[in-house]
Formats: structure tokens, sequence, C-alpha cells
């Protein structure tokens, strides 16, 4: 009898899972379940729900305890996956032989027919002396606990004053200011501290949010002044030392925490593979169908082997620029994976004789940047709507999110409790 063929998904992000649950799916309805295992891989029990994480940051603990804020940042990946034929391995990985087929992981190996690689991205430091050891980062609900800790602890030790420095003005920075000044008003009137804080965005650029256009710009930074948040511009970071950081101008800036959210890049594990990379930074590109190359043509890859989401770099074909690092283009690419995969099954068994293979086409996706209490900026197409029903689009954006990556019952009932908890620290106007 022929040997029952693997599926195998690395990383349970938002692409990851996407893929998992797609595949399944259809696995199931073409009555193939005995010949194909779908099975999911990932370092983390729980999927990290990475638009919750500035809330999480800023909530107090009387507002939320922690089993109540992981429950809803740091979904079981079990509960996601439920309803599916998906067997689920808790592993991180170590070593890929894509020429072999294995996988390597902590305690074990796999060995894989299909095989997706979607496990993300990680802070990018740029080899800034000092950087990694001073900062706190922004990227999993442990960094989330860890920010909310060290502030509160401060503000709860009777400290009369905080400055905190957030490095880096793209939208991951200007949100988590935007909610960091939201919580502090609370904070003050729970700990009985009037403490005076300072909180400062750094940015190398001429301006906040670089990449997006004038209008966004223009209104994220009426809001920052309006709640209080201080921007310092064109100033590049040279060294970070504990408590004080060098620019390159020659200024210092002293902090008490220091939150570095000034980029990401694929994960370091994806540099190590024998697979095709773009010139200029060395990043594995996909062809238009998802599908990983080998890096010289005379090498062979065992399997079929696709890559998706923050993992890699996508260029645009028609901007030539490279698609963002968003959850919406990881979600769109998981559908191009899955009905690929599925379209090659079909065609290994007979049940089709024509395949329909889809290419991802990258469009500029809706996006939506909450700045503190219920504001926020929202672009779709060419409308811009800023403020509450910005803040009602953001919430209809998560609950969208929640939707793609399980069934409606479970989003609805994740994003109802969320928005239980997180609507208690958007009291700020
Ligand atoms: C604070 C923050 C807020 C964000 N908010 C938004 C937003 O509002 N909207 C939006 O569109 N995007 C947002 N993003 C970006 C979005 O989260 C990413 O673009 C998206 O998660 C990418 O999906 P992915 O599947 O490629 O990777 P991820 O979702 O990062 O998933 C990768 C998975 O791989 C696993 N993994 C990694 N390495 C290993 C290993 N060695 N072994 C096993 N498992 C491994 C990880 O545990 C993780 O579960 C935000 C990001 C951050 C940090």
């Amino acid at each position: 009898m022929e040997r029952k063929q693997s599926i195998v998904i690395l990383g349970a992000g938002f692409g990851g899972l996407r893929t998992a649950i797609a595949i399944a799916k259809k696995i199931k309805k073409l009555h193939l379940q005995k010949k194909y295992d779908v099975i999911l891989l990932d370092k983390n029990s729980y999927h990290t729900y990475t638009p919750t994480l500035y809330e999480a940051a800023t909530t107090s603990k009387t507002t939320a305890n922690y089993p109540e804020l992981q429950e809803i940042v740091a979904i079981p990946i079990g509960n996601l996956i439920r309803k599916y034929k998906i067997n689920f391995i808790r592993a991180a990985i170590t070593t890929l032989d894509l020429i072999g087929g294995d996988i390597h992981y902590d305690n074990g190996r796999l060995k894989y027919d299909y095989l997706i690689l979607a496990i993300g991205s990680e802070v990018n430091y740029f080899d800034i002396p000092g950087l990694k050891e001073n900062s706190l980062s922004l990227k999993t609900f442990i960094d989330a606990l860890a920010i909310r800790n060290r502030i509160l602890n401060y503000i709860s030790d009777g400290k009369k004053d905080l400055k905190i420095v957030i490095g880096g003005g793209g939208s991951t920075g200007v949100e988590l200011a935007g909610e960091i000044q939201g919580w502090l008003r609370e904070l003050r009137t729970e700990t009985k501290n009037s403490c005076d804080v300072k909180t400062t965005i750094i940015e190398a650029a001429p301006n906040i949010l670089p990449g997006f256009e004038e209008k966004i710009i223009e209104s994220a930074s009426i809001r920052l002044k309006k709640i209080g948040v201080n921007t310092s511009f064109n100033e590049v970071i040279d060294s970070i030392k504990p408590n004080k950081i060098l620019l390159k101008s020659g200024r210092e800036i002293h902090y008490d925490i220091f939150i570095w959210t000034g980029g990401v890049k694929a994960s370091s594990l994806m540099q190590t593979l024998p697979l095709k990379r773009e010139e200029k930074r060395k990043q594995i590109v996909t062809v238009p169908g998802m599908e990983c190359l080998p890096a010289t043509p005379d090498l062979k890859l065992y399997g079929k082997i696709y890559a998706l989401g923050d993992a890699i770099c996508f260029y645009d074909p028609i901007t030539e620029k490279t698609i963002p690092k968003v959850a919406r283009a990881a979600l769109v690419q998981a559908d191009v994976v899955a009905n690929n995969i599925i379209e090659d099954i079909k065609a290994r068994e007979e049940i089709t004789s024509k395949t329909k293979h889809r290419i991802y086409q990258p469009i500029t996706y809706p996006y939506v940047i909450p700045i503190g209490g219920k504001y926020a900026i929202a672009k779709l197409g060419s409308i811009i709507i800023s403020g509450f029903w910005g803040w009602i689009f953001k919430i209809l954006v998560e609950l969208n999110y929640l939707l793609s990556i399980t069934n409606p019952w479970q989003a609805v009932k994740l994003w109802s409790k969320g928005l239980r908890i997180f609507i208690k620290n958007d009291r700020l106007g």
C-alpha cells in the first residue's frame, strides 16, 4: 500500500493556521483523510494574536488577570483547530533538511511531502550596540507582559517621574505610544501616584509612519500631540547604554524604559535554507504561486516547498516594492498555497486532469492605526476615516482576522471577550 503523504505546516501564526485549516477542510471534502495527514508545528502551544498585543501591554491587573489576557492574546492552538483533522505538534524546529526531506525539532524528526514555511519574523536589532540587551520589544505575549510589568512596577513603586522612550515611529511604535498614554490616566488613579510620565518616540525618518501617505501622517501627528506623546525625528540611534541612548547626531536621550519597535526581519531559520533569495537583502523569495525554488538550478529539493507571510520577501511586480509584513498578506498567500497544494493532490489522485493553480497578486490592503482610546485612523481604498468611526472599523477588522483563522463560533467568542476587556482600556477619548 502507498505511504500516507504528509502535508507539514511550520508555524501556527496567521499564515500557517489559515493554510492548515484550508487544506484540512479540502482533504476532508475530497475524502482523502486516509491518504493525507495535515500536520501543524509550532514552538508555542498558542497562536499569538498580534493585533491585541498593544492592549495586553497596557492593561491593568485589575482590568484583566493573566489567564484572561492569555486567553485572548495567546490563544491555545488546540481551541482554534478543534473542528478540523489537523495533527498539532508543539516543537521548536531546529534544522530543516530540504534535500533529504526531514524536519528536525527539539524532541524528534518528521518527514514531509509537502512543506509550508510559515515561521514568521523576529525583531531586527540592526547590529546596533547595546540595543538588544537594553530594550524591551513587542512581538510576543511575554514581551507585552514585560512592558506592562515594567511600567506598572515603576508607578506602583511611587516613583515621581518616568521616561518611556520608544525607538521606531512606524505603526507599532505609534500604536503602542497611544495605548500607553491611555493607560497612564487609569494607572495614576489606581496607584494614587501622580507620576510625571514622558513618552517619546524617536525616529530616523523626518516624520512618524514613514512610507504612509501624507494625510495619515498628519492626522496621526495631531493625535499624538493631543494625547501628549513627544516625538524626535531625523535621529539615528548609534548605541544604547543602560538608561541612555546615544544618537548619531551627538545627542543623548535618557530613559527609564526603552522599547524597540524599529523593525522585523524574516526568521533567522530561513537564512540557513538552500532556497532562492533576492539579490539585495538575500531574503527568500517565492514564485507568484508561493512555491520556493532551489538556491541553484542543479539542486534537487525534496517534495514541494512553499513559503509565505513574514518569513519571505515578496516583490510586488507592479510597484517593484516589497510588500509589507502584515497579517492580511500572510492570509491571502495562505489561500494561494492551500489552493495550489490541493490542486496538485487532485491531479495526483486523478480527481482532475486540469489543475487550476493560483498566483498571489498583491493589492493595497485596507489598514487601521489605533492611537489610544476610541480613536483610530483607517484607510479603505481612497477613503480615510479617523476618530471614533476609525476605531469601530478597527474592532471589525479584528473580528475579521479571527474569522480568518478559526471557525465563526470560536472567532466571535474570542472577539467579544477581548472587546469586553479592552474597551475598559479605551477610556481616553
Ligand atoms: C505588535 C504587533 C501588532 C501587529 N498588528 C497587526 C495588525 O493589526 N494588522 C496586521 O495586518 N498585521 C499586524 N502585525 C503583523 C502581523 O502580526 C504579521 O504580519 C503576521 O503575524 C505574519 O504572519 P505569519 O504567519 O507570516 O507569521 P506569524 O504570525 O508571526 O507566525 C509565525 C509562527 O511561527 C512560529 N515559529 C517561529 N519560529 C519557529 C521555530 N523555530 N519552531 C517552531 N515554530 C516557530 C511562531 O511561534 C509563530 O506562531 C502586527 C505585528 C506585531 C508585532
